[in-house]
């Protein structure tokens, strides 16, 4: 048959034409695209194989052969896969019948040149990439079976032309007619050994069968007596493989060592330290995949940084279709590394339609039970590392305790806190072990560090009745209790807010009625205390809840903790509120500024001791006092008068 010319259909003509006029910056994937193809043609030819005698064919000759030639400067690449016949080029190369492409196609129409950068890459184009790189294409194809061999060339214009050929044995060579190198704008020259071995490396390193290239390099020349010939080379060319060929994720986990699975993760992290944890796992049934995934040992440094690279590598079989996908894993566990290799995944699957697949749905479920549970099972096992793994990480953690209410009873039990009972962290599970009969609730108390936080005047009634309470230093960590609300039927309370009532019914009325009765002989001092501080404290009033200090500062009881209410009133977020300041009838002091005042009611040493009582209320809490200059003159003259 003589050559014929065909005109592409409208659809891939706009494909073609984006393609040639692609701004888009990864034009090295087009080398994926060809060998992804060039596999999935070995592919079928194997299985053809299976069935139809007459295509014998010998295992280990299976390969993906490039070629370049830099005189030329051409890259052709081979396979003595399945082929195609004359009617397949036209109907597989001259239209395009993958589901979604009109779509893609609209929306590619329709976006910013930004976007469809990124709607091109994610993609991925098949063998039309090709002319992102190339100005003229020639493919020479063999269908396995049959004797002759089609040409099929274009040069993306809307046009391309078939014509008969001849080629050995079954299989596609499609040779690129390079454009020029501009590195500017992404065109390296494909022709170099190294870039195309890089290439293969970072995008097809795990295509099963063999992807082989020429190497050409010289050797020196030595003479009879062993000394080098100067001036004198040998070229010598080898034939390399440029692939690994076998993914570690479909090897069975006893057969690879740990120190592959450090080296797969050092190559996809591009962390040094190994992983403190490594899972490696595949799941059967209405979907297939294969997962290998890493918790690092330390937080990376991006951690926190908007906009860096997160997710999981996502595989099409074998097939590195997305370097970061992440809809994989919920965004508090961004810092788990690994890989997703699924059978049902399409080549072509977009960012965008990623997030809408439930293929990725389903499997960041189960992706995400599988980490949880792994975490769980470290802290049971190893708590040593578990804990290691908490300082470095448990902050993304308590993100997930705040927001991801599906894993919730998975999450909680993971979470842990610091405590009033001992120097250890502690979790909720545990506190509530070793909460006393009568206690009703989880307490706590915000600050900025344990030691600061043990001295809190609020402490001291729990610390009297042995009540255990968190300290939470981290801003987040009330957040995060807010969040999960209750644990096996405790409230969180904040034992710096509100009133405080502790033990049985009985002590509570016994305490009640107590305070009601001295109200009466403190009425002096409270109304002073009121009136001096009018600008400083909401209100002044008796409190059982202390023990051995004369007064301390609470909130309301839905108030914002202090650290966080200085954080936002600091900006004007919120205004600053009041709080009210509590009083120990029993304390010594308070007793002898309240016979001062029934003695001597205009003495000039009251406002004195209001304000330094205030004072000793603030720093107790670790707070900056307002006026610290006023507080250091009234105890200098106080230590003065002492010493008098
Ligand atoms: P996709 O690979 O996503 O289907 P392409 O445009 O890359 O899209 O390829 C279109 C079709 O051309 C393929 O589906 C396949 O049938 C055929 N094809 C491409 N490359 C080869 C090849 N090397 N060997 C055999 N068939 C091929």
């Amino acid at each position: 048959m003589s050559t014929e010319t065909f005109s592409f259909q409208a659809e891939t003509r706009k494909l073609l034409d984006l393609m040639i006029h692609s701004l888009y910056s990864n034009k090295e994937i087009f080398l994926r695209e060809l060998i992804s193809n060039a596999s999935d043609a070995l592919d079928r030819l194997r299985f053809e194989a299976l069935t139809q005698e007459e295509l014998k064919i010998d295992e280990n000759e299976l390969e993906i052969r490039i070629e370049t030639d830099s005189d030329a400067h051409t890259l052709t690449i081979h396979d003595n896969g399945i082929g195609m016949s004359r009617e397949e080029v036209i109907k597989n190369i001259g239209t395009i019948a993958r589901s979604g492409t009109r779509e893609l196609l609209d929306q590619l129409q329709e976006s910013e040149s930004e976007a469809k950068e990124s709607l091109i890459g994610q993609f991925g184009v098949g063998f039309y990439s090709s002319f992102m790189v190339a100005d003229r294409v020639t493919m020479i194809t063999r269908r396995a079976g049959e004797e002759t061999a089609t040409r099929w060339e274009s040069e993306g214009d809307g046009e391309f032309s078939i014509g008969d050929a001849a080629r050995g044995s079954q299989g596609t060579s499609i040779t690129l007619h390079l454009k020029e190198v501009d590195r500017d704008n992404k065109i390296d020259d494909f022709t170099q050994f190294w870039t195309v071995s890089q290439i293969v490396k970072r995008y097809s390193d795990f295509v099963r069968y063999p992807i082989k290239m020429k190497q050409e390099s010289t050797k020196p020349v030595f003479d009879d007596e062993g000394n080098i010939k100067e001036g004198e080379n040998e070229i010598v060319i080898e034939d390399r493989t440029l692939n690994s060929m076998k993914p570690l994720w479909v090897r069975t986990p006893s057969d690879v060592t740990e120190d592959e699975y450090s080296e797969f993760y050092r190559q996809i992290s591009h962390d040094w330290e190994k992983p403190i944890k490594t899972l490696h796992f595949s799941v059967e049934g209405r979907l297939e995949y294969r997962s290998i995934l890493y918790i690092p040992q330390k937080a990376p440094q991006d951690l926190y940084v908007q906009g860096a690279d997160r997710g999981l590598r996502l595989y099409a079989r074998n097939v590195l279709i997305m370097e970061h996908c992440e809809d994989l894993l919920p965004m508090y566990l961004r810092f788990v590394k690994g890989v997703v290799d699924s059978a049902d995944i399409s080549l072509n699957v977009s960012r965008e339609m990623v997030q809408q697949d439930r293929h990725i749905t389903s499997m960041r479920k189960f992706l995400t039970k599988k980490v949880l549970g792994a975490l769980q099972e470290m802290f049971e096992d190893d708590k040593e590392n578990y804990l290691k793994f908490w300082n470095e990480l448990g902050r993304p953690l308590k993100e997930g305790g705040i927001n991801d209410f599906e894993n919730r009873d998975k999450l909680t039990p993971l979470l842990l806190f610091s405590t009033s009972h001992d120097e250890e962290l502690t979790t909720l599970k545990e506190y509530v072990e070793r909460k006393k009969e009568d206690q009703e609730a989880i307490y706590y108390l915000t600050g900025d560090s344990r030691e600061e936080l043990q001295h809190s005047p609020h402490l001291e009634a729990f610390n009297e009745k042995g009540y255990e309470v968190l300290f939470l230093t981290d801003p987040i960590d009330e957040l995060v209790l807010q969040s999960i609300q209750e644990f096996e039927d405790c409230k969180f309370v904040a034992i710096d807010k509100g009133e405080i009532e502790l033990g049985s019914e009985e002590e509570k009325e016994e305490k009640k009625k107590e305070i009601e009765e001295k109200k009466e002989t403190f009425n002096d001092f409270l109304t002073f205390m009121q009136k001096h501080l009018e600008d400083k404290v909401k209100d002044v009033r008796l409190t059982h809840r202390l023990t051995s200090s004369p007064v301390c500062l609470v909130g309301d009881e839905h108030a914002l903790n202090p650290q966080l209410e200085r954080l936002l009133s600091r900006d004007g977020s919120v205004p600053e509120r009041k709080r009210t300041m509590e009083v120990n009838p029993n304390h010594p002091l308070v007793l002898k500024i309240q016979k001062l005042i029934g003695e001597d009611p205009e003495s000039s040493r009251l406002g004195g001791y209001a304000d330094l009582l205030m004072g000793y209320a603030v720093l107790s809490e670790g707070e900056k006092l307002e006026n610290p200059a006023r507080f250091n003159n009234l105890v200098v003259e106080m230590m003065e008068r002492e010493l008098e």
